[in-house]
């Protein structure tokens, strides 16, 4: 593929070659389905009484593998074995560690278009964001990497204390906690799986992975990535069930020393406060939901604001915690902005998302299906809906959760619908007589993970300067709220986005899997 990298920001025009490799991979992933996986436990398959299926979003009649219902037996099983596994996997030379997760990074770029297929099947997600989501992951482990080399495993010669008649060296040693839990949501089920696990694994921890119960199709092959490079039996653990019995098993397990939970607030602020019952403090890295604005003054170019809203809108479905729910656009430009936006919108491609033309592909499973028709009756009642605001239900639509991408103007501020996330195809436009105005709504919310801004160099620098989120995007066509990628805009959220105030794929976040020590020795 020549010099072509594959990001979020760069996906818009592939080189041809991706889009033939895709298509192989489809075919041969569509001849596996309905196949049975086990959980992965102490480095054997591991099989439990009761199964579940997982269904394509597109075609619900289509069963995609069936898996594991795992119990809290099963939970408590593979904590013990990461627990045995840790000793020596924590004394194993922090080179050795890397070398061993490049490997599986190496793998899963071999296997990069066998798993999008799979993540396109299982999430809906059009071919360019499952690729993207599955290239992330070796992207955030080979970052992990590169943090521990140039930081030579975080041992730090500290100063001479000034002692007379006494040698002694001090030294500051970063050292890893112990059991370290991945709880990953469905949306993003690879990069989302694979980042924490490989910094929790590079950092010398043991890991638990848990996917969501929508998506352990991707998860289990990107654990056999992992297991395929030779880590040691225990020292990667997969298991599958659902989150209020297996996530609540393991979250419950005092043997477990630290946690990554990506999800929806609700889930993650229950898990942050039950993990707390534990003896001592425990650390918990949450990655929650937003409520991503993007504002747009009078001085913005028209056609790149409206090409990022529509893309950070409905890319995905609408699915991802930093898509544009809101837009706040200054009253001389707002007529021009929200025409182009409607208009792009209404030429977006729903259908099968495995198809080449396709962007749009169906929302993940009936709970949305259903909170779609909810949110969009709401909508209909209090304001007006633009484009959209329907599901379809003919034809090539009618065994999936497809639904129409939506925008709806004049819904009164005091709706509950400007606060909260909906994780759908809509967003909501509103006219600001400043940018002051836009700022103050933008930020009056519990959530802080993404912003947009479109308007002159200046106005963006202020943009910066008073949003209150943990990445944000000035004047960017390729999308307005989304779009990040490791080394570039390592990813995290403010206030009821997250909880460690540090992002992944940046420069503070390896430190979050280990804890300090400090060792002073006199001779
Ligand atoms: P979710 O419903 O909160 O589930 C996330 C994970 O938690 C799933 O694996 C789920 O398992 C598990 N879980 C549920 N209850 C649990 C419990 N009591 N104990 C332990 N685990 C439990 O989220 P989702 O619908 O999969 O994903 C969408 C949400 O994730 C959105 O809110 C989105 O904004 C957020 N998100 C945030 C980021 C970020 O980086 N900040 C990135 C992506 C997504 P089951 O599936 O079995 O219930
Ligand atoms: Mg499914």
């Amino acid at each position: 593929m020549g010099t072509f990298q594959l990001t979020y920001a760069t996906m818009f025009d592939p080189p041809e070659e991706l889009h033939t490799r895709f298509e192989e991979a489809l075919k041969k992933a569509q001849g596996t389905l309905g196949s049975e996986y086990g959980m992965i436990i102490n480095g054997e398959e591991a099989f439990a009484k009761h199964k579940f299926k997982s269904y394509n979003p597109s075609n619900t009649e289509e069963v995609l593998g069936i898996f594991q219902t795992g119990t809290a037996k099963d939970a408590n099983d593979a904590v013990a074995a990461a627990k045995s596994a840790f000793p020596s996997w924590s004394r194993t030379p922090w080179q050795e560690r890397v070398l061993l997760l490049r490997k599986a990074a190496d793998i899963m770029d071999e296997r990069l278009f066998d798993i999008a297929a799979a993540t396109s099947l299982e999430v809906g997600k059009n071919r360019m964001e499952a690729l993207g989501d599955v290239a992330e992951t070796p992207a955030l482990i080979r970052w992990a990497c590169d943090e521990m080399e140039e930081n030579q495993g975080f041992v730090v010669q500290m100063g001479k204390d000034p002692l007379v008649g006494y040698n002694g060296t001090n030294h500051s040693v970063l050292r890893p906690y112990g059991v370290w839990l991945v709880i990953s949501p469905f949306n993003f089920p690879a990069a989302l799986t694979g980042g924490p696990v490989g910094a929790a694994l590079v950092a010398g921890n043991t890991v638990v992975m848990k996917p969501a119960t929508d998506t352990p199709w991707t998860v289990r092959l990107l654990a056999e990535c992992f297991v395929d490079a030779g880590l040691p039996e225990g020292v990667v653990n997969y298991i599958t069930g659902s989150g209020s019995v297996l996530g609540q098993a393991l979250v419950d397990n005092s043997a477990v020393d630290g946690l990554t939970f990506t999800g929806s607030y609700d889930v993650g602020m229950g898990i942050f406060r039950n993990f707390a019952q534990g003896n001592y403090i425990r650390p918990t890295i949450l990655e929650m939901g937003g409520k991503n604005p993007a504002i747009v003054s009078r001085h913005a170019d028209v056609e790149r604001a409206a090409l990022g809203i529509v893309r950070s809108a409905f890319g995905l479905q609408g699915q991802k915690c930093s898509a544009c729910s809101r837009v706040y656009i200054e009253e001389p430009l707002y007529d021009q902005v929200v025409n182009r936006v409607v208009e792009l919108t209404s030429e977006l491609r729903i259908g099968n998302p495995t198809d080449r033309s396709v962007y749009l592909g169906p929302v993940a499973n009936s709970w949305a299906y259903r909170d779609f028709l909810t949110f969009t009756d709401e909508l209909k009642e209090a304001g007006t809906v633009l484009t959209g605001g329907e599901v379809l239900t003919e034809g090539e639509f009618i065994n999936g959760y497809f639904c129409a991408p939506t925008i709806a103007a004049d819904v009164p501020l005091n709706h509950r619908l400007w606060k909260h996330e909906m994780f759908l195809p809509i967003t909501m436009v509103h006219k600001v007589q400043s940018l002051e105005d836009a700022m103050a709504l933008a930020n009056d919310v519990d959530y802080g993970l993404t912003s947009g801004f479109y308007g002159t160099k200046e106005e963006a620098q202020w943009f910066f300067d008073n949003t209150q989120a943990g990445v944000n995007y000035a004047n960017r066509p390729q999308g307005a709220t989304t779009g990040a990628w490791p080394g570039y805009q390592p990813f995290g959220g403010w206030k009821g986005s997250g909880s460690s105030g540090k992002n992944a794929g940046g420069h503070y976040y390896l430190q979050l899997y280990m804890h300090e020590q400090i060792q002073t020795l006199i001779e």
